[in-house]
């Protein structure tokens, strides 16, 4: 490594190209903004990603269109096209890898801007997907580009992709590229993941996640008479007033070491993210005791209580709430272990000195509440030194009216820049 020094004319050079290409980077996400991928579907993601590839192979990297075609979701209306752009220095490694997802969720109402006009206004760039992600993808890019016209030449080799599906999963996306052995062990020594939480902070993982399905049974009657069926919608209410007055303050007193942001977001949580029962919607009216009730569970645990404890607590309150007979089935939906970078990590310590070469000021270290891509390079790809960090206002992602500060789209870039070099060096090491 080189050692961040800001007093290196190499690093000098590499902020100022950063800055005279500020228009050209900004221009850059304002155009992806305009491409509206929006997942679900996975709406024109062939296009954005061969937005990105025009651009990366104008830049001088080999580029390819990793396509998902065996996952469920992919068809000819929406294809599941990811993209890898690749420019080797002296030789193959160090690698780093630099990847952003395309996808944006759907814009809700209540919008003052067009969504999807990619609008420069203030200082800041407005639009659905601006901080959530499409500003780190053009930090990406930019970064590895101002390293190049800066005249650097590098010891290894920097990567940029752009892949679908985060926002559902990520596993034609992310995933899929680990599984293909894109982003691997034996070929990628750092990922970056350019997600908006704040310019000064480094996310170096996530708490665990564990939906589950709990189906409550009864048994149908006419709703006239009721004592002569069984209710499940009843059963399932035992079940959440136990949640709500055991569980729920239980698990609420467990704080994490892990630096999760927002502070309360340091606790274990669950929530009850729907809830169906009886013939509600089969039918205009309801005229039977349910027979059926079905609720889906949100449950966050921590690194500290691991994922078995976490499923044997809900199955000891299930099994409680039926030993007068109640019937419950417990279906597990989704299970994702936390992930954690190692705190002494070269990632995390050149990125925390680029930031404050950058912005004079220390990095925060933070996790993230929900979970992201670098579960699939930690779990999948056997990747450990990976972190998130990008330009964008963690709180604006999802909003209406999301925007990305220039300045911090700019400084993110810088940051990059000044990792990339760091991280994989120059051939004669100066
Ligand atoms: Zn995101």
């Amino acid at each position: 490594m080189l050692g961040l020094d800001l007093m290196n004319p190499a690093t000098d050079k590499v902020l100022a190209e950063v800055e005279n290409a500020r228009d050209e980077i900004v221009d850059f996400a304002a155009d992806l903004i305009r491409i509206p991928t929006i997942n679900p579907p996975g709406d024109a993601y062939h296009d954005a990603s061969h937005f990105i590839g025009d651009r990366l192979t104008k830049l001088d990297f080999d580029v390819d269109y990793p396509t998902a075609s065996d996952h469920p979701d992919h068809s000819k209306e929406f294809p599941r096209v990811n993209v890898v752009g690749r420019r080797q220095g002296a030789s193959a490694r160090p690698l780093v890898h630099l990847n952003g997802h395309i996808d944006v969720v759907p814009t809700g109402s209540g919008w003052t801007v067009d969504p999807f006009a990619g609008l420069v206004e203030d200082g800041k760039l407005f639009g659905r997907g601006s901080c959530d992600m499409k500003a780190g993808i053009a930090a990406a890019v930019y970064a590895a580009e101002a390293v190049r016209r800066a005249g650097i030449s590098l010891a290894g080799s920097v990567e940029v992709s752009g892949t679908v599906d985060e926002e559902s999963g990520g596993f034609a996306g992310v995933r899929f590229l680990c599984e293909q052995g894109r982003i691997a062990r034996d070929v990628t020594d750092y990922v970056i993941i350019p997600e908006p939480l704040n310019v000064d902070r480094i996310c170096i993982g996530h708490r665990g996640v564990y939906w589950f399905k709990v189906t409550a049974h009864g048994r149908i009657a006419h709703g006239s008479m009721p004592f002569l069926g069984e209710s499940a919608i009843d059963r399932m209410s035992e079940f959440l007033e136990a949640i709500k007055n055991e569980l729920v303050p239980q698990i609420a007193q467990r704080v994490t070491a892990t630096p999760v942001v927002p502070p309360e977001a340091r606790h274990a949580t669950l929530n009850v993210n729907s809830i169906a029962g009886g013939q509600a919607g089969q039918m205009p009216q309801s005229p039977c005791v349910a027979d059926r009730c079905e609720a889906i569970f949100d449950r966050r645990f921590l690194q500290e209580e691991g994922f078995d404890k976490t499923k044997e607590e809900v199955k000891a309150l299930l099994d409680r709430v039926a030993s007068d007979g109640g019937r419950f089935e417990l279906e597990d939906l989704m299970v994702v272990h936390p992930v954690q970078t190692p705190a002494d990590s070269p990632l995390v310590g050149s990125l925390g000195a680029a930031i404050e070469a950058v912005l004079g000021k220390p990095a925060e270290r933070i996790a993230s509440p929900g979970t992201y891509d670098h579960k699939h390079v930690a779990r999948v790809a056997g990747v450990e030194h990976c972190v998130a960090y990008g330009p964008g206002i963690l709180e604006l992602a999802h909003q209406v009216d999301e925007y990305c500060l220039v300045d911090d789209l700019v400084n993110a870039t810088k940051v990059l820049a000044l990792t990339i070099v760091d991280l994989i060096g120059t051939p004669d090491g100066s």
